[in-house]
C-alpha cells in the first residue's frame, strides 16, 4: 500500500512540474507576447493594404490581415477561430470602422486590453462605410493610418513618413486622372448597383438617378426590375455601374429589356496583397468609365 502511495506522489510531483514549466513557457503568451516588434493586424484588404504600403520595409512591423483577401466587405463576416489567434497576439488592430465591421462587439469582450482604431472615422459619407472608393477619402485615411502607424513604432518615424509621402503621391496621381475624366462626365445619369460607387459617383460629379445595393448573394425583385427600367426610360440613364460578382445577373436582365451600357468596376475589397493593388484597381475603373461614357 505505501509503495502505492508513493508512486502516485511521484507522479503527481512530475505533472505539477509539467505544468509548471507549460505555463512558464506558454502562459505569458497574452496579448503583445510571443513576438519582437509590433504586431499589427486589420480587418480587412483596404485597410490592409494602405497599412502595407505605410510600414513598407520597416522589418519591426509585421501587418497580419484578419480576413482571407478573397473575403470581401465584411458585413456578415464572422471571426474565425484562426482570426481570435490571430487577434489574440495583436498589439493594435486597424479597422475601417462606421460599422464596417459587425464583430467589433465580440473582439472588445474577448480582448479588452486590445488597442482597437478606426481608420475612416470622420471620412463618411452619412452612413455609408465604403470610404476607400472615394479618392480624397482614402488619401485621408492613408494618411490616418501613417499616423496611428508613427504613434506604435516611433522610431520608424522617418521610414514612415517616406512611405506614406511615396504612396499618397501616386494616389494624387490618380486623383488627377480623375479630375481630366470628371471634365466630360459629370452630370451624366446613371444607376448604382452597389453603395460603394456612391463615393466614386462623387468623384466624377455623376448623378445617381437609381440606386441597388447589391452587396451580397441575394435574390432580386420584379420591383427593383421594374424601378431600374424606369430611371432608364425617364430618368435618361444610361450607363449601370456593377460589381462583376453580385451585379452580373441584374445587368443581364436590364440589358434584355433596355439600352443601357454596363460598366463592370472593382470594389476593391478583395484581391492579392500587392502592394499596388490599389492602384492598379483604380486605374482599371478609370479606364473602364472611360470606355463605358464613350459608348453612349
Ligand atoms: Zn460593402
Amino acid at each position: 500500500m505505501k509503495r502505492k502511495y508513493g508512486f502516485v506522489a511521484a507522479m503527481l510531483a512530475v505533472v505539477s512540474a509539467c505544468a509548471f514549466l507549460f505555463v512558464r513557457l506558454y502562459g505569458s503568451g497574452s496579448a503583445a507576447g510571443g513576438h519582437e516588434g509590433l504586431r499589427v493586424v486589420t480587418s480587412f484588404y483596404p485597410v490592409y493594404i494602405a497599412a502595407a504600403n505605410v510600414a513598407s520595409g520597416c522589418t519591426g512591423i509585421e501587418i497580419v490581415n484578419l480576413s482571407e483577401p478573397q473575403t470581401g466587405c465584411l458585413h456578415d463576416f464572422v471571426l474565425t477561430p484562426e482570426d481570435m489567434q490571430l487577434l489574440s497576439d495583436a498589439d493594435l488592430f486597424l479597422v475601417n470602422g462606421g460599422g464596417m465591421e459587425t464583430f467589433l462587439e465580440d473582439v472588445a469582450s474577448q480582448y479588452p486590453s486590445l488597442t482597437v482604431e478606426e481608420t475612416a472615422g470622420g471620412l463618411l459619407e452619412g452612413e455609408n462605410a465604403h470610404v476607400w472608393m472615394g479618392m480624397a477619402q482614402y488619401r485621408a485615411q492613408v494618411e490616418v493610418i501613417s499616423k496611428l502607424l508613427t504613434e506604435a513604432a516611433e522610431e520608424y518615424a522617418d521610414e514612415i513618413k517616406e512611405n506614406t509621402a511615396r504612396y499618397d503621391k501616386k494616389l494624387a496621381d490618380l486623383e488627377k486622372q480623375q479630375e481630366a475624366l470628371r471634365d466630360s462626365v459629370a452630370g451624366r445619369k446613371i444607376i448604382s448597383f452597389h453603395e460603394a460607387y456612391e463615393y466614386l459617383a462623387d468623384d466624377y460629379g455623376l448623378d445617381i438617378v437609381c440606386s441597388l445595393d447589391l452587396d451580397e448573394e441575394r435574390q432580386v425583385g420584379a420591383g427593383e426590375v421594374a424601378e431600374v427600367l424606369k430611371a432608364v426610360r425617364e430618368e435618361g440613364a444610361d450607363v449601370i455601374l456593377a460589381e462583376e460578382l453580385y451585379g452580373r445577373g441584374m445587368a443581364e436582365t436590364i440589358q434584355k429589356e433596355a439600352d443601357v451600357t454596363v460598366c463592370f468596376l472593382d470594389t476593391l475589397v478583395r484581391g492579392d496583397y500587392d502592394l499596388n493593388s490599389y492602384i492598379n484597381g483604380m486605374q482599371e475603373n478609370i479606364k473602364r468609365l472611360k470606355a463605358a461614357f464613350k459608348e453612349n
